[in-house]
């Protein structure tokens, strides 16, 4: 008798755990004159992590191979993330039209309108809402992506429309959401009372920052947002200004964020393992 009351106590506990887990993020910030970390405890269910334009390909092999690369961790990361109770969302730009008869796509169309605080971009870039380089919150990009930032060697890559869906090797589960719509991920959001934002994906220097559900429109909708700085990648040319190789030029953009949007913290936090690196990056020290 005791040791089934035991059991039913404890079988409580592991279920109350689990819908109140508690995300311990050590946050990185940066100011003009140095970087600090402080630890944060987000609430599970208060989080969504939106997962940028992880396509299936890229006008850019190069760019094209680090997905490829990071596609099996990140969708490790999501696991973790997902099974702790966080709310994900799937946003692969221009491409959600593939999804449009999944009830994951159908979910974040079908979530009840709710106003914004502020209203959501309207300026245009690739046919869809975009928040640019703000003036008055950062100051200039510190790498040149003029170019659009082929970082391939020799030959460059010629700008097509490869993608067709998110990259295969990220499951899609039966709780997620697919939308790459401002107006969508604040419903999704006010729905699920959610009041913190982790981005991860590509590329930080374009779509992670300026993406109408990306961290720029995150910040201005007054959300906690968080970027995820070892899953995530730039375009970025070395043979550009300022001519660092290219994971140091993301090392710069992740800087840039920590100074001028949004603290970064690395997937370690949520799985208990390493925090990704790219083969290629021969770089010593941590992401
Ligand atoms: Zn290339």
């Amino acid at each position: 008798m005791f040791t089934r009351i035991f059991m039913l106590c404890l079988a409580m506990t592991t279920i109350a755990s689990a819908a109140d887990d508690v995300l311990k993020l050590q946050l990185r910030s940066r100011t003009e004159v140095g970087v600090s970390e402080k630890p944060a405890a987000w609430e599970a269910k208060r989080t969504a992590l939106i997962i940028c334009d992880m396509w299936d390909d890229h006008w850019c092999k190069s760019a094209a191979r680090r997905v490829t690369e990071m596609a099996g961790p990140f969708n490790d990361m999501i696991k973790q993330a997902r099974a702790r109770g966080v709310f994900i969302i799937h946003a692969p730009s221009s491409v959600t039209a593939f999804y449009k008869d999944a009830p994951q796509r159908k979910r974040a169309q079908a979530a009840p309108f709710v106003t914004t605080p502020v209203p959501l971009a309207t300026a245009q870039r690739w046919g869809t809402a975009w928040c640019w380089t703000d003036p008055k919150h950062e100051a200039v990009l510190p790498i040149d992506d003029s170019d659009m930032g082929c970082s391939c060697v020799g030959a460059k890559c010629e700008i097509r429309e490869a993608w067709k869906r998110q990259i295969a090797t990220i499951e899609i589960t039966a709780d997620d959401a697919i939308t790459d719509d401002g107006q969508e991920t604040w419903n999704l959001l006010a729905a699920r009372g959610i009041t913190n934002v982790i981005l991860a994906g590509v590329h930080l220097n374009m779509c992670v920052l300026g993406r109408p559900f990306a961290i720029r429109q995150q910040v201005y909708l007054g959300k906690n947002v968080a970027l995820m700085r070892d899953l995530t990648d730039t375009m970025y040319n070395p043979e550009r200004p300022p001519g660092v190789d290219h994971f140091t030029g993301t090392e710069l953009v992740i800087e840039h964020v920590e100074k001028h949007w949004c603290p970064s913290f690395t997937s370690a936090d949520l799985t208990g393992k390493r925090a990704f690196r790219f083969q290629e990056d021969s770089r010593r020290g941590k992401p």
